[in-house]
């Protein structure tokens, strides 16, 4: 990390991770990337935001990850503060700076606030930050090797017509409440329904359920993750069919293989569902092919992008 950003940990035992921020246009420390507590962003969970990783220097997929933290953006009517060309050379540069060849990168846009501290969100200065950390994983190792144990929630998800889940945001109190329904009971993870006995999404992550050699992915109340999207093109180039569609409880629990969907990691299994075993118990083979299908993509330059590290300076 170049000696010109100055570090200064907290008085307590937090460590932050050792990343590089950008945040109101100068680079800094991870501890030292703060907003104003009256940021909309932080006082309403009015944000967008978008992640993308580095794997052994290179962005995966980053043009997706940009076009859709964009159309977030646009959707939000919110106005970026920089262009498309140079919130990409500030991604590169954090990176660069960080030193990370693996890591996890997010890109946010809030809402500010006004000049005047009005209500009106039309007057609001928008804000734009960003900051690269190293890489991590939805699942521990020994998590990844023999499948998580998710609970399925009887929490609903935000409802779709009330935040556009295809908007990544900050929407995240029913996540956050189903992981502690989850703990409580016993279980690793969670994942909610739709309130109508179809299953949604996780906190971070998107679902697949494989029968008879056929994969299916909720198709709608969900973020459409860019894993998920991987998956769906990376399932046709194996042949396996798969498509976006409900997905009942019960077909979730009936499935031969379940795994989920997460920039953080990539396809990863589930083979516990509220403590009942997914088929077999153990990892499929179609996780198990799509997972190494899908990390071999990230040593493939149509997929990827070399990290500039020129820009370190
Ligand atoms: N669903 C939610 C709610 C998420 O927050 C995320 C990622 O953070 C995902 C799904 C997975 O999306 P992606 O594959 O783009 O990481």
């Amino acid at each position: 990390m170049p000696d010109s950003l100055e570090s200064q940990q907290p008085q307590d035992d937090t460590v932050f991770p050792p990343g590089v921020a950008f945040i109101d246009g100068r680079y800094t420390t991870m501890d030292q990337a703060k907003i104003p507590v009256l940021d909309w962003g932080f006082l309403r969970s009015d944000a967008t935001y978008d992640v993308v990783h580095v794997w052994q220097g290179r962005f995966f997929r980053l043009d997706v990850h940009v076009e859709r933290f964009l159309a977030s953006v646009a959707a939000l009517r919110m106005t970026l503060p920089v262009g498309r060309d140079e919130l990409e050379r500030i991604l590169h540069s954090l990176v660069a700076k960080a030193g990370l060849q693996d890591a996890y990168v997010e890109m946010v846009c809030t809402r500010g606030h006004s000049p005047s501290f009005s209500r009106d969100p039309r007057q609001a200065r928008n804000r734009f930050l960003a900051f690269a950390i190293p890489f991590g994983w939805i699942a521990t190792e020994e998590q990844r090797a023999r499948g998580l144990d998710v609970h399925v929630a009887p929490i609903p998800r935000i409802a779709p017509e009330s935040v556009d889940p295809t908007v990544k945001n900050y929407h995240w109190l029913d996540l956050v409440m189903g992981l502690y329904s989850a703990y409580d009971a016993g279980r690793e993870n969670v994942v909610l329904t739709d309130g109508a006995g179809n299953v949604t999404e996780g906190p971070g992550f998107n679902l697949f359920a494989v029968r008879d050699g056929k994969a299916t992915t909720p198709g709608r109340g969900v973020l459409q993750g860019v894993t998920r999207r991987t998956a769906l093109e990376l399932l046709a180039e194996l042949g396996i069919p798969a498509e976006a569609a409900p997905l009942s409880v019960e077909a979730l629990k009936g499935a031969d293989e379940v795994f989920l969907t997460s920039t953080a990691g990539g396809p990863m299994p589930i083979t516990r569902l509220d403590g009942r075993p997914v088929g077999d118990g153990r990892p499929g083979p179609v996780t198990a092919k799509l997972t190494a299908l899908y990390w071999d993509k990230h040593r493939d330059p149509a997929w990827t992008t070399d990290v500039d590290y020129a820009l370190a300076g």
